[in-house]
């Protein structure tokens, strides 16, 4: 283990102002995942700034409509909330497919956001990975690529984003809520926050050095009645997702007049599904029209060696996710 710093912040503000002194600085708040990246000296921070003892509000209903979480509360009470879980089931049905009972106590919002892929290359210190040492080269591209993306990838990384909160974040139209210095909130949403790994894979998303993610927002919504997370993995608990989807409907009679679709475990961010949305606007919710989206989706999917199964894996769990959403709760 190398040596680092160790900052306990008294407040957000000092918390943010430490932040932005130290460009090496890290913020550790659940820290499930930096500290194993720690220990695997894939990450090297020189200061840690705590906030884990700093107060939270877990989840706030917005005079608009909507709730906001707060980036510092843990998983499982987000997961647990009776308003998560009555007005957002595909949130908490997503939080509690992700790891186990004891990380998602210990896991907070925010850093549900920022944790890292678990590219196994990316995790070994001994192989190429230009998102662990920009320029070294790719382990994965001509490795065992079985985990990895058919979606948005580069030349230079075809990693996965690990979480499947994110997943259905993505899917409600979450926007993250972030403030630096200059103490002003600022929104992203989704598409602004992550990004595709494109020639600098060593960026995750669009945050700077000095933000911190302080809230999620989720928009009211229509989808409560019709919503469905199914993860598929290697094991029943406890695994990262091979593919997932979070599916919504907003339904008249049986035709569809709103509907979501993300996916995980496909690319380097949460991946909104919009072919296979556009086609089932207006139409009618059948298994026929489902199939015909999800194939639609996942034909623009460009495999790697080892993962060409992901192809028709994709294409069921959308029609899964959507059979199960139209007949959720019944
Ligand atoms: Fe590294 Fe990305 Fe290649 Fe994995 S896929 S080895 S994270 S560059």
């Amino acid at each position: 283990m190398r040596l680092f710093k160790y900052t306990r912040a008294s407040t957000l503000s000092s918390a943010i102002k430490e932040l932005n002194h130290n460009t090496q600085s890290r913020i550790l708040a659940g820290g499930t995942n930096l500290i194993d990246l720690m220990k695997e000296d894939v990450e090297r921070p020189e200061e840690l700034i705590d906030i884990t003892h700093l107060p939270h509000n877990q989840v706030k209903p917005l005079a608009q409509g909507g709730v906001l979480l707060d980036a510092f509360g843990k998983n499982s009470e987000t997961a647990n909330h009776p308003l998560i879980r009555s007005q957002y089931p595909l949130l908490s049905q997503a939080i509690l497919a992700g790891a186990s009972a004891q990380i998602r106590n210990m896991a907070t919002n925010g850093g549900n956001l920022l944790q890292r892929t678990r590219c196994p290359y990316f995790y070994d210190v001994a192989m190429p990975c230009n998102k662990r040492t920009p320029g070294s080269g790719c382990g994965a591209m001509e490795g065992f690529n079985r985990m990895h993306a058919v979606f948005g990838w580069s030349d230079k990384c075809i990693a996965v984003h690990p979480s499947d909160m994110a997943v259905a974040l993505a899917a409600l139209d979450a926007k993250v809520v972030v403030q630096n210095t200059s103490g002003r909130q600022r929104q992203l949403t989704f598409e602004e926050f992550f990004r595709l790994p494109g020639d600098t894979p060593e960026k995750d998303n669009n945050l700077q050095h000095g933000d911190l993610i302080t809230g999620i927002e989720l928009p009211a919504n229509n989808f409560a009645d019709h919503s469905y997370y199914t993860k598929v993995r290697d094991r029943s608990s406890y695994a990262f997702a091979l593919v997932s989807v979070a599916s919504g409907l907003q339904l008249s009679g049986n035709q569809i007049t709103d509907v979501r679709i993300a996916m995980g475990g496909v690319a380097h961010k949460p991946w909104r599904a919009l072919t296979a949305e556009k086609m089932l606007k207006g139409k009618s919710a059948t298994e026929a029209n489902f199939k015909a989206a999800a194939e639609a989706e996942m034909a623009a999917a460009k495999p790697h060696e080892y993962n060409k199964f992901k192809i028709e894996l994709g294409e069921r769990a959308i029609a899964l996710a959507l059979t199960k959403a139209l007949n959720y709760g019944s």
